[in-house]
């Protein structure tokens, strides 16, 4: 089989992007040698996992847990099926918390449920000046976030918890957090790859506020004064994750749309 072959026969299974893809990582070639070279032969082992590869992707299994990475913000991270795929619509978050970290001369920051490790290692690597530190409940994910810690060279500090749990007597100026924010029983849950995700990454086993509720009521302890909390949601958490943080004493509570202009992250401060 050759390159040109091996997409056709892809091409009829799955999209064109994921195909090329696929053959790029499992056969080591190039975007450009594929449109240049389409008779290049694909053989052994590189035509047995791409060909693995797209059976399962057309079965539905998300690209970044086949080939076990997923670009964020320029970055490529190493994914797992123990950690969320990183999606575009947490960068509002990290904008935000850069914009909130500006001017401080050496600020402290965690970062709540880091799974990969993405929140927490873009402000590493874009706020030098900050102390970043993250807490996840799954040890796997720990591990994934701190192999790509390493790998792309953020100083993080890492513990193992339930939320504020291992902060006990902490404090710090921002506390940032994409929280599993899906309901129970949303239909969301079985669509688009989501169901070969970690649950415990996407729902909350409730009304999908849960985790932002607890988030929400235990920050003020842990925040410095003037400090902000900011969190990512659903499309239609914006008004009660304000009432919540307005509930909590937070001021100027606040919603912000993500790159798609849903709203996707709010936040306030002490
Ligand atoms: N944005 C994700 C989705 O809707 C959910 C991420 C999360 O729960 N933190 O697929």
């Amino acid at each position: 089989m050759t390159l040109g072959e091996a997409m056709a026969f892809a091409r009829a299974k799955i999209d064109r992007l994921d195909a090329r893809l696929l053959l790029e990582h499992a056969t080591g070639c190039t975007h450009a040698d594929l449109l240049a070279r389409p008779e290049t032969p694909v053989i052994g082992p590189a035509y047995e996992q791409f060909a693995e590869w797209v059976a399962r992707r057309a079965a539905g299994e998300p690209l970044a847990y086949l080939v076990g990475e997923a670009e964020f913000r320029g970055r490529v991270f190493q994914v797992s099926p123990d950690v969320l795929i990183p999606r575009p619509e947490t960068e509002v978050l990290i904008d935000l918390a850069l914009e909130k970290l500006r001017g401080l001369a050496a600020p402290k920051l965690v970062d709540l449920g880091t799974g990969s490790g993405i929140v927490a290692i873009s402000l590493a690597l874009e706020c030098p000046a900050a102390t970043v530190a993250t807490v996840d409940l799954s040890a796997e994910a720990i591990a994934v976030a701190r192999n790509n810690a390493g790998r792309l060279g953020a100083k993080v500090d890492f513990y193992q918890g339930d939320w504020f749990a291992p902060l006990a007597g902490q404090r710090f100026d921002l506390i940032v957090s994409n929280p599993p924010y899906v309901a129970a029983g949303d239909p969301h849950l079985a669509l688009d790859g989501l169901p070969h995700e970690p649950p415990m990454a996407l729902t909350d086993g409730a009304d999908g506020l849960e985790c932002i509720r607890r988030i929400v009521a235990a920050a003020p302890a842990h925040l410095n004064s003037g400090g902000w909390l900011l969190v990512e949601h659903g499309y239609d958490q914006g008004e009660a994750s304000r009432n919540l943080l307005t509930a909590a004493g937070f001021k100027s509570a606040s919603t912000f749309p993500d790159l798609a202009g849903i709203d996707r992250v709010s936040g306030a401060h002490l």
